[in-house]
Parts: C-alpha cells; sequence; structure tokens
C-alpha cells in the first residue's frame, strides 16, 4: 500500500468510525481512509457493557450523551440502519448508599436539570417501585432518567460502518500503523501493509493511543484500567432499567433478550494493559451482584470477558487537535459507545474549521497543560 488520503483515522473503533462518517458527510470531496490493525469490533467497543446514560456529573460528559440521544433513538433513520441498535430506554437508576453519594447525585441533578434534562432524585420506595428486583439494603436515595437505557455495541459499530463505507469512507481491517511522523505539511503513516501519506490524522486508539502520539513527542494522560463482564443466560424480564451502584463497583442491565450483563470494577486491581480475565475477581465481583440483585444466584453464566477502560486524570473524554498541527485525538475516556455520535460529529466540525462551542472545546488535549481539571464523580 503506497497511497494517499485527506484524512486517515487510525482506529475503526465507535470513535474512529463515526469521526471518518461524520467527515464524508460533511465534505463528500474529502478522501477518508480508517486503518484498524484488528477485526471487526475486535475492540474496546466490541466489549463495552451497552450502557448510555446522560446521567453525569461534568458539563462535557453530559453534553456528549445529550447530544448523542436523538441519534440513538432515530438510529435506523439517520444512519440507515433498519433494524436498529436495540436501544432499550428503562432509564437509568443510579444508587446512593452514603451521604456524599447522596449529595453528589443532587448535584449532578442540578446540573443536568440545568441543561434541560429532566433527570430527577429518588427516594428509597421510588426506587423500589422503578426496580423491585433490587436489595435495597443500606440505600439512602438515587436519581434516575427514564430515557437512558442500554443499546447493542455490534449494531452501533456495524450502523456506523455500514454507513460510513455507503457515504465513501475507505475501511480497511487487518491494518496495524506503526508509527506516524510529520511529512511536509501532511503526514506519513508507516503501516504493515506499507506507506499511506495524509493530509490529516485522527488517531483513535484509545487506550492505545501514547503508542503513537508519544513518540512525536504528545503526552496525552491515559491508563489502562481493567474491568470486567459478565453475562448470564436469557432470564425473563424481571429488571427494569439499568442500574449503578458505586457502593458495589457495578453496573447491571438486562438486555432485550433477557441476559444480565453486569460490569464489575476493583479499585484495588492494579493498572495494566492487557484484558484477560481474571479469576480473582470474578467470585468476590459475582457476591456484589448477588448482594444487589439476589435474583443473580440461580442464573447460570453465559460468558464472561475483561476488557480496559481509558481512564484520564478527569475521566472526560480528550477530543481535539494536538500540538502538532493537523495531528488529531479521539480519546473516549471510557464512555465511547454512547458518546461516540456526538464525539465524531463534534470533531470532524473542529477538522472540517469550524470553532467549537466553549464545552467541547474544554475536552480537548491543551487542558492538561495547566489549570484546573474538572474530575468526573460519577463513574463507577
Ligand atoms: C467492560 C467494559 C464495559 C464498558 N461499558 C461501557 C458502557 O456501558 N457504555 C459505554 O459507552 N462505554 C463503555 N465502556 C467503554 C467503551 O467500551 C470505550 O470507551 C469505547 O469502546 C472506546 O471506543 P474507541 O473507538 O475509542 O476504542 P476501540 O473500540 O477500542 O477502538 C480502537 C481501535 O483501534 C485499533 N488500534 C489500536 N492500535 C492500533 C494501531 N496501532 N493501528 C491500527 N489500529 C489500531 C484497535 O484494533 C481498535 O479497533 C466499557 C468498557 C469496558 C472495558
Amino acid at each position: 500500500m503506497s497511497r494517499t488520503t485527506d484524512v486517515a483515522v487510525v482506529g475503526a473503533g465507535a470513535y474512529g468510525l463515526s469521526v471518518a462518517l461524520w467527515l464524508r458527510r460533511r465534505s463528500s470531496d474529502l478522501s477518508v481512509t480508517v486503518l484498524d490493525r484488528g477485526e471487526f469490533a475486535a475492540n474496546e467497543t466490541g466489549r463495552c457493557g451497552a450502557g448510555f446514560r446522560v446521567q453525569w456529573g461534568t458539563v462535557g460528559n453530559t453534553r456528549l450523551c445529550l447530544e448523542s440521544l436523538p441519534d440513538f433513538e432515530s438510529f435506523a433513520e439517520t444512519y440507515g440502519h433498519p433494524d436498529g441498535v436495540e436501544f432499550k430506554q428503562d432509564g437509568y437508576v443510579i444508587l446512593a448508599h452514603t451521604p456524599a453519594q447522596l449529595d453528589q447525585l443532587r448535584r449532578n441533578v442540578a446540573l443536568q436539570n440545568g441543561l434541560g434534562i429532566d433527570s430527577v432524585l429518588v427516594d428509597r420506595d421510588a426506587i423500589a417501585r422503578l426496580a423491585p428486583a433490587l436489595a435495597l439494603d443500606g440505600v439512602l436515595g438515587g436519581s434516575f432518567y427514564g430515557r437512558d437505557g442500554s443499546l447493542s455495541p455490534f449494531r452501533v459499530l456495524d450502523g456506523y460502518q455500514r454507513a460510513a463505507r455507503r457515504a465513501g469512507v475507505d475501511v480497511r481491517h487487518g491494518v496495524e500503523v506503526l508509527s506516524i511522523a510529520p511529512l511536509g505539511d501532511g503526514f506519513t503513516l508507516a503501516t504493515s501493509r506499507g506507506a499511506l501519506a495524509a493530509g490529516r490524522v485522527v488517531v483513535a486508539t484509545d487506550t492505545r493511543i501514547p503508542a503513537l502520539l508519544a513518540p512525536l513527542g504528545i503526552d496525552i494522560p491515559v491508563q489502562p484500567y481493567p474491568n470486567q463482564a459478565f453475562v448470564t443466560e436469557p432470564l425473563a424480564p424481571f429488571l427494569g432499567p439499568c442500574v449503578v451502584s458505586f457502593q458495589h463497583e457495578m453496573f447491571v442491565n438486562q438486555t432485550p433478550r433477557g441476559s444480565v450483563v453486569v460490569v464489575a470494577s476493583d479499585r484495588e486491581r492494579p493498572l495494566r494493559s492487557d484484558f484477560a480475565p481474571t479469576s480473582d475477581l470474578f467470585p468476590r465481583a459475582a457476591a456484589r451482584a448477588i448482594d444487589l440483585l439476589p435474583h443473580l444466584g440461580s442464573a447460570r453464566l453465559l460468558r464472561s470477558w475483561g476488557g480496559l477502560y481509558s481512564r484520564t486524570p478527569d475521566m472526560q473524554a480528550v477530543i481535539g487537535e494536538t500540538a502538532v498541527a493537523g495531528l488529531f485525538v479521539a480519546l473516549s475516556g471510557a464512555k465511547g459507545l454512547m458518546t461516540s455520535p456526538a464525539a465524531g460529529r463534534r470533531l470532524a466540525a473542529l477538522i472540517d474549521g469550524e470553532a467549537p462551542p466553549d464545552w467541547f472545546a474544554q475536552l480537548s488535549p491543551a487542558r492538561f497543560a495547566g489549570g484546573t481539571l474538572d474530575p468526573e464523580p460519577a463513574i463507577v
């Protein structure tokens, strides 16, 4: 391969495919090439827990999700994907087990309400009505928003990839980008299939971003944080909304097909870059899951997988131009499925020369150079 393209996007996960698609939708005379070393969905997007919520505690995270919500609600039409994405909007309940957690949820709801989202604080009785299967020992209250929910990451990726190809994006799997070097007023990419010259480059390789940008002197602070997911056999519907419990370090969702997906974090685990499931976490996480949802005590496990959260210092996305002109970064900050429509669309606009709104400009990599960060408090 020895070719040229106007924009090269490295990474065909939710972030890379979304920005590539929106670039072509903005300017059909721009050639856009996406390169991914893996196969379809062999990435963090394919390993994620499928949750969508606008209930966050920072303006950046909340706005990215708020702008993405209509895309998922109209995915079939917006992305020409007739099967849709199995968007189940039974809401999200976020539980507080301590006064500090409840205060934080109160602040988050105030922020969300200020952005036009009618999320609410709920007491224990209301939670019991919303999700009768939950064990509420020690729960002081929570927050709820009815348009939150879950969706299929595979369908989202398939929708993006098909729409991108239809729009004229050249999406190539099985091509690893080995290095990126400035060349003239553009870049040259050394890949496992030869060189590619590009006018501009977007690096969307999530936790692997430093491997390509550090050699250029660009420091994007991201740490790979291992998480694990478990899924049960399909069960008769019993859960209703998705549930987040900080106390249990857990997200739980019953999919439209009946399986219960549990995503478990473990704050005691060391950061590391491999995503092999660990046998030590499972017994502890299973006990926590049964404590939260006693129904799971008799459920059979179908499979389990590990994955990496891209943890940034403020748990927000990093999206924008780096210190090298023409070289852009699109890093999810661990919620890249739900934020991908707005992240891709906004970054495409920025690359196309449109000035971003203030809140989006604040997600730029430049924020780490100084000033105070606005850390996301509502992450499990
Ligand atoms: C267990 C778990 C549960 C999660 N749950 C949720 C959830 O409920 N909701 C949510 O929104 N998010 C969730 N996340 C986070 C979400 O999965 C990620 O934020 C998102 O998938 C990141 O998307 P991406 O496109 O940036 O990265 P990816 O999907 O990982 O795509 C990056 C791509 O870059 C490619 N690549 C890497 N290096 C190179 C290279 N050198 N050359 C070419 N290609 C390369 C990889 O092959 C990969 O395909 C979860 C994550 C985990 C681990």
